[in-house]
């Protein structure tokens, strides 16, 4: 079955009780039992509940992968991976991730005694380099949020299998839709269901989706016995935004490169930050690995001064200025004061993460009125 169609049918029966076509919202916290032990295969909605059920075999039909997890954010599904170690521990991370992961990692974890090693994942040697007998885990992001780095996930996939390290990629960005990263070898495709998934920007929510029973079985335990679960009504906004991710996936990534060119050719701007460009760093291996390039873009101004940027950011009209990303609506950002101000400066501008980079998130409106947005608040 081709995606569009998966997108659509995955994980909705018709309701048992009524035939209802849409997964019912099963607002219950416990289930009667009609004998001690003795129930549907529900117990209690932390351990289950039918309708995130649902979701997780959606989750899970996207990804290509056999089993889904739903946690109550994006964070959550990441904390979780972590939770598989133990003190001792160590992994290896990408330099330039999402702002939330690289603060859990270091503000949360580290004083546990697991160690992260922040590196450039472009190069999949430096993979290589840092693995030893106590990596246990390397946690890739691709695109990278902000800056749209692209790493090999094929390639960085081989060479944990070769050392028995697990992997999971933060498939945020590109969203299932243009990448797969369990089909490239990945163990764990991790999102932030907030996102694309979610894409009508009404819900927090993460998942971790998988092909190994074992694995799926720990990341359940944690998944019960920690508590992040999301609540039925937000599992079935989710069920509902992944029946039209394709549809408005197509459109992001239209926008996305409509928006793309005609930034380049603006004399105002700057550098340009997308996949998409043939003269992109890793755009070979974007082209190889993703099935098209998104509606996430960076950029920054001629004029590079920290007001300049400001004058912009406030100066949109059809541009939110919000955190976030991946809703039918397009947004501006500031990633230095807004989503990535939890790395510390000095980290960020050594990643090339300046004081002026613009980060936009481009919806599905009319990509003309985009462009005609940013070219009155860049002037
Ligand atoms: C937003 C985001 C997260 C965190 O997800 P939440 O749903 O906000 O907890 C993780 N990774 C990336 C790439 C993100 O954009």
């Amino acid at each position: 079955m081709k995606l569009a169609t998966k997108l659509i049918h995955a994980g909705a029966e018709p309701d048992p009780s009524t035939g209802a076509i849409m997964t019912p919202v099963y607002q219950t916290s416990t289930y009667v039992q009609s004998a001690p032990g003795k129930n549907k295969g529900y117990d209690y909605s932390r351990a289950g509940n039918p309708t995130r059920t649902a979701l997780e075999e959606a989750l899970a039909t996207t990804e290509n992968g056999k089993f889904g997890l739903a946690y109550s954010s994006g964070v959550a599904a990441t904390d979780t991976v972590i939770k598989l170690l133990k003190p001792g521990d160590e992994v290896i991370a990408a330099s330039d991730m999402y702002g939330g992961t690289y603060r859990l990692f270091s503000k949360v974890f580290e004083k546990f005694g697991i160690r992260f090693h922040y590196i450039d994942m472009t190069n999949p040697e430096n993979v290589s380099k840092h693995i030893n007998s106590n990596t246990k885990l390397v946690w890739t992001e691709t695109p990278t949020n902000p800056l749209m780095n692209i790493c090999d996930i094929k390639a960085i996939a081989s060479i944990a299998k070769k050392h028995k390290v697990l992997m999971a990629v933060d498939n945020t960005f590109a969203s299932p839709y243009l990448q797969n990263p369990l089909d490239l070898g990945a163990d764990i495709a991790m999102h932030s269901v907030t996102k694309y998934l979610g894409g009508h920007s009404d819900v927090i929510m993460g998942c971790l989706v998988m092909n190994d029973a074992d694995l799926r079985e720990k990341l359940y335990f944690i998944q019960k016995s920690c508590g992040a679960v999301p609540g039925p009504m937000d599992c079935f906004l989710v069920l509902r935004g992944i029946k039209t991710l394709h549809v408005r996936m197509q459109r992001h990534c239209e926008n996305g490169e409509k928006v793309a060119h005609w930034l380049r050719s603006n004399q105002k701007v700057g550098k340009v930050y997308w996949p998409g460009f043939e003269d992109h760093p890793n755009h070979v291996i974007a082209k190889k690995q993703m099935r098209g390039f998104g509606g996430m873009l960076s950029f920054t101004l001629k004029d590079d001064s920290v007001e300049n940027a400001m004058r912009v950011l406030s100066s949109t009209k059809i541009f939110s200025l919000a955190e976030s990303l991946g809703g039918v609506e397009s947004l501006i950002n500031h990633p230095a004061t807004m989503t990535h101000a939890s790395i510390p400066r000095e980290e960020r501008i050594k990643n090339g993460l300046t004081d002026s980079l613009i980060r936009l998130s481009i919806g599905i409106e009319d990509a003309d009125d985009l462009i005609g947005d940013l070219k009155q608040a860049i002037g």
